[in-house]
């Protein structure tokens, strides 16, 4: 066990949570950091601080936005409403955006459903999808989780629960 400063030491600590960090790694970073001007050091901390504080989730489609108001998307007037992608992470929304000319709205659930890692449907937005449906202005739903195991199974779910509403659901 190696013992670094108190400050050293914490900061660490806190590159170490990141996910895919590793302890290595974590001091690695750690010691980039150090060797950064002072202006720079600050700049990096401030743009935590800053996203942390600015961004927020579009309260229609739950993507990242900046402000209160809604994301960029579901301001965009072309875009078709009755239609509803629904993806894991807004990096998804990213990579639809990009690749193809998707006319609707999205919905980010924030996640998949993993029992294995203890993620059930609350600790997700599937309330807030349930809701947008339930208001009864969306035609169609289309699941564009991940083909892998959870993401089945939380297109399965979510395809289950919307079942009662007057919606078309189809698998990307
Ligand atoms: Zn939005």
């Amino acid at each position: 066990m190696q013992y670094f400063p108190p400050a050293l030491e914490k900061l660490v600590e806190q590159f170490a949570r990141l996910p895919g960090i590793g302890r290595k790694t974590a001091q690695r970073l750690a010691f980039f950091v150090l060797s950064l001007p002072e202006e720079d050091a600050a700049a990096f901390a401030d743009a935590i601080v800053g996203a942390k504080a600015a961004i927020h989730c579009c309260p229609v489609c739950q993507n990242f936005s900046e402000g209160d108001g809604l994301c960029p998307v579901c301001q965009d007037p072309k875009r078709d409403t009755s239609v509803i992608c629904v993806v894991a992470d807004p990096k998804d929304v990213v990579a639809m955006e990009r690749s193809r000319e998707y006319p609707g709205l999205y919905h980010v659930l924030h996640g998949v459903i993993s029992p294995m890692n203890h993620v059930g449907p609350d600790d997700i937005r599937v309330k807030e999808l349930v809701d947008r449906v339930a208001k009864g202005d969306v035609r169609e739903v289309i699941m564009a989780t991940n083909p892998d195991t959870e993401g089945e199974a939380t297109a399965m779910y979510l395809s289950r629960l919307l079942r009662p509403f007057s919606v078309k659901v189809t698998r990307l």
